[in-house]
């Protein structure tokens, strides 16, 4: 199954997003290129009973391509789950009409993401990965920030030969 690459601050948006609405499923659509999601498109709930479920508004829904740049693609459509675990309930499955697109779950109690995708009622979990690293922005360390660490490590295991060396016992006495 393809992972689902999503960067840590766009989970954080979407944890974010469904903890700020306790009282009713958010929901919307990932876009991005090559599964890795770049965006978020937050699409009313109007679902009748949105504590428990959720349908998106449909014009917003046909407004996401259009928005979305030349390059984008949707990658996924997220739904939250306010107050249980972020599975599949046997309504999302049912009512699923996507079988190439992956289903996204957000659980603010959890604070868990999944991924899943459901084909005639089977249903498959897909892993999330977070983003690879793009253009060395999210590279650890810098370059000094790196030489502070094997300075450090140098630092130390120097000081763990000078403990070692005081600990050992004295030499035997030379007959
Ligand atoms: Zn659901």
């Amino acid at each position: 199954m393809k992972p689902l690459v999503i960067p840590p601050e766009i989970a954080r948006e979407l944890l974010e997003g469904a903890q700020r609405s306790p009282a009713a499923e958010v929901c919307g659509a990932l876009l991005g290129t090559n599964s890795v999601v770049t965006d978020v498109f937050w699409i009313d709930n109007v679902a009748p009973n949105p504590a428990v479920a959720y349908r998106m508004d449909e014009r917003q829904f046909a407004g996401v391509l259009t928005a979305s740049l030349p390059e984008q693609r949707l990658v996924a459509l997220f739904h939250s789950h306010p107050a249980g675990d972020a599975r599949p309930s046997p309504l999302d499955i049912r009512a699923w009409s996507y079988p190439e697109l992956p289903m996204v779950i957000v659980s603010p109690r959890d604070r868990t993401l999944t991924a899943w995708m459901i084909a005639d009622l089977r249903v498959s979990d897909v892993p999330i990965l977070p983003a690879r690293r793009a253009s060395g922005q999210d590279i650890p360390f810098t370059t000094a920030g790196r030489m502070a660490v094997i300075v450090s490590a140098v630092t130390a295991a120097l000081l763990l030969i000078l403990v070692s060396l005081s600990l050992l016992p004295p030499a035997p006495p030379i007959p």
